[in-house]
């Protein structure tokens, strides 16, 4: 390790996906992407309980058709949405565990653990996850590590970032960063070209439940994001559960049973789909096999790559609109577009790739950058310059210039939200706007602040509101409010309201919504999580001691055979 390195604290990047998870760490002068205890260089996002243990990863994948209701998994679909979400809803309906209202809005999972019921809130079990990603970084280095860039998708609200690095504090990490995907993914993939000339690259990242397109241009050293698009709820789980209704349908048809209400069947099912559609993207057919399925039925069918294409024709267009718009944003035309990279293990589908190729006049894509991997390396690279490696030659003339994903505005009488700081705005930023009081003689006003694209109050993110009194008393109009808003380089939101004839201001700093866990609570789910750890240690501990206990047991009996047999 050079001088430089070694005088930061380690500091790694983790991917933080719906499906998987990706971990790596900038050391020796390039990034390190860190394979698991089973080997893996991806972890699956799933937690597991038991009446005995608690299990992450592949462990708990390994289970999960063996015990469906108390394996979660796509945290990440649930974490800063409310319970009511339309989307969380219609996930509900494909998840064998159970969620519910926790009475205040927001979703909590129920989980039958070591013969109780427990309930966890997303943040809680993304927690179980980023720490699995911890303590493997930390097996690999053989140190501690406290600090971390998480990753989230572009189009995250400002809920959704919060929320997850709420669940990297439970998690015992300080999140130096929360940074989008597809500027990661385009750090992996500019990192080693040494351009001086100016060029713009699309990256494309349809992973496994979320779907980013950015436009970024890059130039010496410097990836400005143009403009950033997608839906935070389009992957390839939407796939599985496309396949998934069809089998169950088809096995309605040829044997007259459903097993939609079968949780370990379906889990089965679900399983073989996925396998089927990744082998599909190879093969042009296969078959899909599962013993004893349902009621002694043996399940057989075969599948190819037209029918996958057909049942999700309409999911796989649907990633046009979000190119579209966001090359609009950009101002770019497709031929300005030099670069389409892709990122994201559902762009290995033939379709989703020759929907890209037609779309950009028959352009070759770019498939440089590991498509799994390549987020948690830009993440790494993020970590390594925020703590302080930054005058590495590799990194020397890096710089990042982030855009806001949504745009944000103070709410109006009309219902309508009036916006301040448009979508696609580079950060930092500061935006003035000029309110006027609505009403007669009115002394005060409130200022409610929203997050989204959608013209009404009611169609947006609620993030915060305040207050601004002591307006001297006047007609409607008469009055100017200055209102300021200003987002920092984490993305942190500041307004203020200042009324022009007083000088009289007010104003608050907005980190997330209400839907932000509070400072004890936060307290609490830590002190939760290492209740946990310390659980799953002891189990391991148990288990250690009681195979040891095995092995001798099993010694003893060679050992007192092999005397009997002597003395014969
Ligand atoms: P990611 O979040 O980028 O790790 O992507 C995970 C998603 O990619 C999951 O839905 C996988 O089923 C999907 N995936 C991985 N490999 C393939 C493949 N070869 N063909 C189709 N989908 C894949």
């Amino acid at each position: 390790m050079s001088s430089s390195e070694t005088s930061a604290a380690v500091a790694i990047g983790i991917d933080l996906g719906t499906t998987y998870s990706c971990v790596s760490v900038f050391q020796h002068g390039k990034v390190e992407i860190i394979a698991n205890d089973h080997g893996n260089r991806v972890t699956p996002s799933i937690v597991a309980f038991t009446d005995t243990e608690r299990l992450i990863g592949d462990a708990a994948k390994n289970q999960a058709a063996m015990n469906p209701s108390n394996t979660v998994f796509d945290a990440k679909r649930l974490i800063g949405r409310p319970f009511k979400d339309p989307l969380v809803q219609a996930d509900m309906k494909n998840w064998p565990f159970e969620v519910v209202d926790d009475g205040q809005g927001k979703p909590v999972i129920k989980v039958e653990y070591k013969g109780k019921t427990k309930r966890f809130i997303p943040e809680e079990i993304s927690s179980m996850v980023l720490t699995k990603m911890k303590e493997t970084a930390e097996a690999y280095l053989g140190t501690t590590v406290s600090n971390a860039v998480i990753t989230v998708p572009a189009f995250f609200s400002m809920a959704q970032r919060q929320a997850t690095k709420d669940a990297g504090t439970i998690a015992g990490l300080k999140v130096l960063r929360i940074i989008s995907e597809p500027v990661s993914a385009a750090l992996a993939y500019g990192l080693n070209k040494s351009s001086n000339t100016e060029s713009h690259v699309l990256v494309f990242d349809l992973g496994g439940g979320t779907f980013d397109v950015s436009v970024l241009k890059l130039e010496k050293g410097v990836f400005e994001v143009k403009s950033t698009a997608g839906d935070t709820h389009l992957g390839g789980e939407d796939f599985d559960n496309r396949l998934v209704d069809h089998f169950v349908a088809e096995f309605k048809r040829q044997h007259k049973r459903d097993i939609s209400t079968n949780k370990r069947a379906l889990r089965r099912l679900r399983t073989a789909c996925e396998r089927a559609k990744r082998v599909l993207s190879t093969a042009m057919q296969t078959s899909i096999e599962i013993d004893s399925f349902y009621e002694g039925i043996d399940f057989s069918a075969v599948f190819t790559r037209a029918h996958l294409e057909e049942l999700c024709s309409d999911l796989f267009l649907s990633t046009l609109g979000p190119v579209e718009r966001a090359l609009n944003d950009a101002k770019l035309t497709k031929s300005q577009i030099d670069e389409v990279v892709l990122v994201g293990g559902s762009t290995r589908i033939p379709k989703v790739q020759a929907l890209m190729q037609n779309f950009f006049n028959g352009k070759q894509l770019n498939k440089s950058v590991n498509a799994d991997e390549a987020v948690a390396y830009g993440a790494a690279v993020q970590a390594a310059m925020i703590s302080g490696h930054s005058s590495l030659p590799m990194l020397k003339d890096v710089r990042l210039i982030s855009v806001t994903p949504l745009s944000l505005g103070v709410g109006v009488v009309s219902g309508a939200v009036s916006t301040v700081i448009e979508r696609n705005t580079a950060i930092p930023a500061r935006k003035t706007a000029s309110f006027q009081t609505p009403y007669d003689y009115e002394t005060s006003i409130l200022f409610d602040v929203y997050e989204g694209e959608r013209m009404m109050k009611k169609d947006n993110n609620y993030l915060d509101g305040f207050k601004l009194t002591g307006i001297p008393s006047a007609l409607q109009g008469v009055q100017q409010i200055e209102v300021t808003f200003e987002i920092d380089d984490n993305g942190i939101l500041a307004i203020t309201a200042q009324e022009k004839s007083t000088g009289k201001k007010n104003g608050i700093t907005i980190q997330s919504d209400k839907w932000r866990l509070s400072k004890d609570k936060i307290a609490l789910f830590v002190e939760e999580a290492k209740k946990y750890r310390l659980e799953d240690d002891r189990h391991r501990e148990r288990v250690k001691v009681f195979n040891a206990f095995l092995d001798y047991a099993h010694q003893m009996k060679h050992t007192l055979a092999a005397e009997n047999w002597q003395k014969v």
